[in-house]
């Protein structure tokens, strides 16, 4: 920490991404949740093509994308923003909706990025335990007069809540905003997009990361009812109006026209999850239900992080959490029926079970 830094020691407590190695080609990658497929090659086309223009700034209200998500979704152009990331539209999110007033509440066993959102911006945050299940119980979250983050499915669990008890949450929060971070949706879980125009308090974040095989573009859209929409709006434009990039833009319209691919994908990737998660079980591993592209598994015999080490040392990373309730699991992003198969060898030879 410099002398110069305005704020306290410890005051703030950063995010630790997963391992991002630079020798990738020698390794299976597991540990982010990243899709294990290209973007479709018309998408590496468009990048192409917007280099060539990137002389010139990019639009900033990003009209062809909302039109976009406008018609896949059936609603208009101002129920939509984006971000460079989704993580980026979460912080504006804390920055639109929580104040020294209004306070957060979110999982204790959730996406480790909330609490350092809610440190940055000094938010006063309740902590709502999961069940011994690893559920979210929606009876925990009424009336708590706080704006509410859930991931559906959550994350690192990969557990989902449904529709209708997402619609209870909403209800019994009429006067708070529930932010509903489906990063996984597409693997699996009911899409909370159809319920914005019913619930003015609904804002649903989702990103290209993981289902459209875009984590490197970062690219991230919220779709709310408008004038939610409107207040994202004015926090984005406070900070960078060309948050989402030119060549990011192109791609993410590129992505959209050829959803039929990474839907495909999207299913590939279910099947090789059920079918890792049947190999697991039969070595003795407990996994939670997952409707996401990773799962959160433990095994009796050993720690958490000795398979993360065990695995690490085989060249596969997953990703091992040193925290309370979880530190016996990894949790492990579903890759190609390949990967999965290398995967499963190599817990084989770590149990001994070859
Ligand atoms: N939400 C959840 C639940 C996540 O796991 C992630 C990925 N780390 C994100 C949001 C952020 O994704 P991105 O910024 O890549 O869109």
């Amino acid at each position: 920490m410099s002398k110069y830094f305005s704020r306290k020691p410890n005051e703030l407590k950063a995010y630790v991404p997963g391992e991002q190695p630079r020798n990738v080609q020698q390794l299976i990658k597991l540990n982010t949740n990243e899709s294990p497929f290209p973007p479709a090659p018309e998408v590496i086309d468009a990048v192409a093509s917007a280099a060539q223009k990137a002389n010139l700034y990019c639009d900033p209200t990003m009209l062809t994308l909302r039109q976009d998500l406008a018609s896949i979704y059936g609603l208009t152009p101002d129920h939509f923003t984006l971000g460079n990331g989704s993580d980026e539209l979460l912080s504006f999110a804390f920055l639109a909706f929580c104040n020294k007033d209004i306070g957060a509440a979110y999982a204790d066993i959730t996406y480790g990025f909330y609490s350092v959102l809610s440190r940055l911006y000094a938010t006063d945050t309740k902590i709502v335990p999961l069940d011994e299940q690893f559920c979210i119980r929606p009876g925990d979250y009424a009336g708590l007069g706080r704006t509410i983050f859930i991931a559906n499915p959550n994350a690192p669990t990969g557990i989902a809540l449904t529709r209708a008890q997402i619609e209870q949450i909403l209800q019994a929060n009429p006067d708070n905003v529930v932010v509903i971070d489906q990063a996984y949706v597409d693997f699996g879980a009911q899409c909370c997009i159809p319920l914005v125009e019913q619930y003015d308090n609904l804002l649903v974040i989702n990103t290209f990361s993981k289902s459209r095989s875009f984590a490197g573009g970062r690219v991230g859209f919220a779709a709310a009812n408008p004038a939610l929409i409107a207040d994202l709006e004015t926090i984005r434009n406070s900070i960078n109006p060309y948050n989402v990039n030119s060549l990011s833009q192109a791609a993410a319209h590129a992505i959209l026209q050829h959803n039929d691919y990474y839907m495909q994908n999207c299913n590939v990737i279910a099947q090789n999850r059920d079918y890792l998660t049947k190999q697991l079980d039969a070595l003795g591993f407990i996994t939670l239900p997952s409707s996401t592209n990773f799962v959160f598994t433990k095994h009796p015999a050993i720690s958490g992080e000795q398979l993360y080490l065990g695995l690490k040392q085989r060249a596969i990373l997953v990703r091992y959490f040193d925290a309370p309730r979880i530190s016996d699991f990894c949790r492990i992003t579903v890759g190609t029926r390949e990967q999965t198969d290398a995967l499963l060898d190599a817990i084989r030879s770590i149990l001994g079970k070859e």
